[in-house]
Order: structure tokens, then C-alpha cells, then sequence
């Protein structure tokens, strides 16, 4: 059996990253930065007001009540006329560009909020409530690095300084199909005798877009060799990655595993983890390809632990994988010291400590307490079992990557 770190290693390894391409905003959202991106200019462009009140000298304030000449009003989207002198004011709206001479704003609160005069009765240094240019950003800064991972604090980021057009690594388009003859659509009302409902590709798929990945979903593909060639090459041909789910363990119906051997660029390994711990792993015609195990629970805990990460990395991202924190496990647990097992356990906050317990039965076919898990409690190898109340290590599998591959732990 492999071990975990050291199987990741190698997958990451063997997958490319895809081209760079220059994509809409608006449609880059959960894409990787390709390049550096620099401010063209200052942001703010311009020193405005942070508040609604009157654009003053600092310096007429020493004395106060200070009464002070109106010139004009100057809301957001307009620009004064006329600069501030001593003993004149012009009243702002917040986001209008500061006038020439005035080096404060006063809010209205602290006014008699006049027209034509305006008593100022507190005190109010030199700079309160102003904006100057530059300070969100300045011309020629980094503004994000290469690498960042695009969510809706970029976005804005990026058309803050007009960055229609960011450079970032092309969407993944992924080939997704279920392998066995058991199988029918989710949406078969009355299942035969041995037949069961089609999990892993919704569960597989909706993984994927949640991901940013485009999905190319080729069905259910019974048992059958010719079949399964054709949609195989098919698959390779039009996608950066197919994934499989099924037929890659040791029963006699394994049917993908007897194909991909054929096809060649596949290899098959026993991974050291509990659930799925058979995996297939390699290329079909320069596409790779992830044969992901068919019990539901496996097929989870192998998406999350190389195809998602495989993905990432295509993409672009230096993180590839999901925080780990440290929490408590709240009831005792034994596990197969062979192995990383990875438990299914929900997760209550307490005093700002996670405990953890099972989230429900553990086998691979308990999609259900899947479902209510928080989080998967990893128990590596050498680890026999954990007394209620010891730490317990937690991979946050709701929670975005954030470690690298340099940061990979068993
Ligand atoms: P296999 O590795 O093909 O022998 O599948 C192992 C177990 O996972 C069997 O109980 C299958 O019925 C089940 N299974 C395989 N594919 C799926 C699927 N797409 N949805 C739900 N269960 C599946
Ligand atoms: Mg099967």
C-alpha cells in the first residue's frame, strides 16, 4: 500500500498546468491569476470625503464655535468649483472629491448643518475624514499575486482598477461517468430487484462546479468492455481530465480496471486509507485520469483527497489542499492502524474548540452521515485508537484549500 502523502506527491506531479487565457471578469470567479496584476493608477483615483459634512481648514477650528462662509455643495459624482479659503467651507457628500485648500471634513453631526454658514462646535484635526488618493492602492502596486484564487473580494478588487479582462488559467472541462450494471438515473421512481440509485456522479459533479470545473457528464456505463472503450476515448478526447467512479477493485465485474489495462497509462494502486483505498491513477491518449473507487463515501474521500487537488493544480492554485485544525474527539474511537482513516464527525463549538464526534455509521456506503459530517477526522497510520477527550487532527472539507503541497502532512 502507498502512503497518502506520498501518492498525492505523485499525482500532483503527473498533472500539467492548463493554459492562460484572458477571460471576462464577470466570468473568472473561482479561476487562478496567471500573472502578477499592478495598479494602473491611484485608487482612490482622487482624495475625497469619508463622510457627509463640510470641506474646512483645519486651522480655522482652533477657536470654536467656528463660523464659517457656505461657498457652494459638492455631492458624490460631482467636482467643487471653487477651492476653500480661511473662513469658508464647502459642504460634501461622502465619496466627493476633496476642494482645493480644504485639508479636513467636519462631519454634519458635529455642525449646525447651515446653508450659507455653518457652525462648527468640535474640534477636528487636520486630515479627519478625508480619503487621500493612493490609499486603497498605489499606481504601479501589486495588486494580487499569481497564484490567487479569484473569489468576489477579488472581483471587486479587480474592477476597482478597471481590470476587465484578468489573465488566469483556463477552466477545467472534466469527464464524469459512473461504471455498473446495478446502476440507474437518481431519478428512477421504482428500482428493480439489486438495482440502486446512481449517487456518485451528482455527488462527483457537483463537487466539480463547486470547484470552478466545467462538467461533461457521459452518464452511467454498464458493465460492459466495448462500452466502456468507446467512452473512455471519447472522454479523453474531449476533456483536460475524466473521472470515473467504480470497477477498480478486486471483483470479478471490475471491468475498468480490465480495459484501462489494456489501454495502457493507468496504474492501479492501494492507496493506505480508509475509506478508499483503491484508486486508479495515470493517462488515456495525454488526458489523465482518476478512477475513483464506487462506494459513495470512498469516491468522496478520494475526490477530495487527489482529484480535487489534482484540479487545483491544473488551475493554477499553489494551495491544493483543505485546512487541517486541531480539535477534540468526544467519544472514543478505534481505527486500522495500517491506514490514515478518515471519520466521519460533526463538529460543536465550544468555548472556541472543536469537539468532534461520529456523525453517524462508518462505512463506506453511509452516504447519509457524509451528509451530516463537519468535517473528516484524520487518524494516520501507527494510530490505533483515541480516547474520548484526546486531540484529534480535522480536515475542514466545507473550508476553501489553503495548504500547499510543501505543507503536506500523512
Ligand atoms: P465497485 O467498485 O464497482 O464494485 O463498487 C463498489 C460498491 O459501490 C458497490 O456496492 C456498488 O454498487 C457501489 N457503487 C458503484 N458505483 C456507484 C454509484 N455510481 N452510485 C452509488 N453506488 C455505487
Ligand atoms: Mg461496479
Amino acid at each position: 500500500m502507498r502512503p497518502l502523502a506520498e501518492a498525492q506527491r505523485h499525482v500532483i506531479g503527473a498533472v500539467g498546468r492548463l493554459p492562460a487565457i484572458e477571460v471576462p471578469l464577470a466570468e473568472s470567479a473561482g479561476l487562478v491569476l496567471a500573472a502578477e496584476v499592478h495598479a494602473p493608477h491611484d485608487i482612490p483615483a482622487f482624495a475625497n470625503s469619508a463622510m457627509d459634512g463640510y470641506a474646512v481648514l483645519a486651522a480655522d477650528l482652533i477657536e470654536l464655535p467656528a463660523l464659517l462662509e457656505v461657498l457652494e455643495d459638492v455631492a458624490a459624482g460631482s467636482v467643487p468649483s471653487r477651492a476653500v479659503g480661511r473662513g469658508q467651507a464647502i459642504k460634501i457628500m461622502t465619496g466627493a472629491p476633496m476642494p482645493a485648500g480644504a485639508d479636513t471634513v467636519v462631519q454634519v453631526e458635529h455642525t449646525d448643518g447651515g446653508s450659507d454658514r455653518v457652525a462648527i462646535s468640535v474640534a477636528t484635526e487636520a486630515g479627519t475624514a478625508v480619503r487621500p488618493a493612493g490609499s486603497d492602492l498605489t499606481a504601479g502596486s501589486l495588486v494580487l499575486d499569481t497564484g490567487t484564487r479569484l473569489g468576489p473580494a477579488h472581483l471587486a478588487t479587480l474592477a476597482s482598477i478597471g481590470e476587465a479582462q484578468p489573465r488566469v488559467y483556463r477552466r477545467p472541462r472534466v469527464a464524469v461517468f459512473s461504471t455498473g450494471d446495478e446502476l440507474r438515473p437518481y431519478e428512477t421512481p421504482q428500482l428493480a430487484p439489486g438495482q440502486i440509485r446512481d449517487t456518485n456522479r451528482l455527488l462527483i459533479q457537483e463537487s466539480l462546479r463547486e470547484l470552478g470545473a466545467e462538467v461533461l457528464d457521459l452518464g452511467i456505463i454498464g458493465d460492459d468492455p466495448d462500452q466502456l472503450r468507446a467512452v473512455l476515448a471519447d472522454a479523453a478526447e474531449r476533456a483536460d481530465a475524466v473521472t470515473t467512479s467504480g470497477g477498480v477493485s478486486m471483483g470479478e465485474y471490475d471491468l475498468v480496471k480490465e480495459v484501462l489495462s489494456e489501454l495502457g497509462g493507468v496504474e492501479f494502486w492501494q492507496v493506505a486509507i480508509q475509506p478508499a483505498k483503491p484508486f486508479a491513477f495515470g493517462s488515456i491518449a495525454g488526458t489523465p485520469f482518476f478512477g475513483l473507487p464506487g462506494n459513495p463515501v470512498s469516491v468522496f474521500v478520494a475526490y477530495e483527497q487527489f482529484l480535487r487537488p489534482a484540479l487545483l493544480h491544473m488551475m493554477g492554485s499553489p494551495r491544493l489542499f483543505r485546512p487541517r485544525i486541531e480539535g477534540i474527539l468526544d467519544e472514543p474511537v478505534d481505527t486500522n492502524p495500517e491506514k490514515t482513516v478518515f471519520l466521519r464527525v460533526g463538529i460543536a463549538w465550544h468555548n472556541g474548540d472543536a469537539h468532534a464526534r461520529l456523525s453517524g455509521g462508518q462505512g463506506s456506503h453511509v452516504l447519509s452521515a457524509l451528509a451530516s459530517a463537519d468535517a473528516l477526522a484524520v487518524v494516520p497510520a501507527g494510530v490505533a485508537s483515541i480516547n474520548a477527550g484526546e486531540p484529534v487532527v480535522l480536515e475542514m472539507f466545507r473550508w476553501p484549500e489553503e495548504r500547499r503541497l510543501d505543507e503536506l502532512e500523512a
